[in-house]
């Protein structure tokens, strides 16, 4: 869905450049043709209309009707809008606590929290040189556990152990324990998700914010999953202080919507994208950057 949006942006993109003038009313057309797109793409609607309000403000000023090059002033306006919706510039991680950081991963299950977690491991030993823990809230799913165990020793961080039968506060609790006794920098701490949003997870999870008091709390979320996301966005920031989104499986196909919606609703910095399956399939995130993927 959201690969319309690229499409369509970037063949009126096309038509614009073609244009030796631009007026009024050819702003007016492009931009329903935007809106058009955006809404198509799955893009929360309050978040369509500030992006064409702020388009049209600038448009319709001096910089675009009257410029030498009104074609390439509105796609330059556009590009840059488009980034400052998503988030401009790069937001890193905030450390700057008493260690053990503890980071605290949300999401649905499925979203890509476990592979982030070991990839965000190797990203803060390689790139901050952090001495870093992972653990497993996930005490429904033996087999996650085991998967944070297989993906941890790949990215070159600790595990800590946790099994099926303890409950996850107790698991935090000794985690952040033996993460202080042992002068670990950053501790993440994987949780549990469903496929639905459910009152019990919500629950569950803001017990663990609360015992653990992260200093990052990540909404991991798959960008391929449209209007979905922006739902699962506005239920994970009522439940929690999110400091920050972790946007999945930008390799696929999808490139756009997601991005521009999830980032307003949930009121946090997109701070990393996920690339690819593999344990370095992890990046800063960079709005300006992934404006001009979606323009194309
Ligand atoms: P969790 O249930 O939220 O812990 O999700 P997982 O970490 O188990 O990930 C679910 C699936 O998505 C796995 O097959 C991962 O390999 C895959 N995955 C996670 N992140 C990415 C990504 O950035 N790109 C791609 N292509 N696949 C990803």
């Amino acid at each position: 869905m959201a690969s319309a949006l690229t499409e369509k942006l970037s063949r009126l993109v096309k038509q614009v450049r073609g244009q030796a003038r631009i007026t009024e009313s050819n702003v007016q057309d492009m931009l329903r043709e935007v809106r058009m797109a955006l809404l198509e793409a799955d893009v929360a609607l309050p978040v369509v209309r500030d992006f064409i309000a702020r388009v049209k403000d600038k448009a319709l000023g001096q910089e675009v009707v009257g410029s030498l090059t009104p074609g390439q002033a509105l796609v330059g306006i556009i590009h840059r809008e488009l980034a400052a919706t998503m988030g401009e510039g790069v937001a890193d991680l905030n450390l700057a606590v008493q260690p053990p950081a503890v980071i605290l991963m949300a999401g649905l299950q499925g979203a890509g929290k476990t592979t982030t977690t070991a990839k965000l491991a190797k990203w803060l030993i390689e790139r901050r040189k952090k001495k870093v823990l992972t653990v497993s809230g996930d005490v429904y799913r033996p087999a996650a556990i085991e998967q944070l165990r297989t993906v941890t020793k790949q990215a070159g961080a600790e595990w800590f152990p946790s099994t099926p039968d303890q409950k996850p506060l107790d698991i935090a609790r000794a985690a952040l324990d033996y993460a202080r006794k042992h002068y670990v920098d950053v501790l993440i701490v994987d949780t549990a998700g469903r496929l639905a949003i459910d009152e019990a997870m919500m629950q569950e999870i803001r017990a663990l914010h609360a015992e653990l008091k992260p200093v990052e709390t990540l909404f991991v979320v798959d960008a391929m999953q449209g209007q979905d996301a922006v739902n699962t966005a506005r239920a994970f920031k009522e439940a929690l202080p999110l400091t920050g989104i972790v946007l999945t499986k930008l390799d696929g196909d999808s490139r756009g919507g997601a991005a521009l919606s999830v980032r307003a609703v949930a009121g946090a910095p997109i701070k990393f994208a996920g690339v690819s399956e593999k344990i370095d399939g992890l990046e800063l995130f960079d709005a300006e950057r992934h404006a001009g993927r979606i323009l194309g």
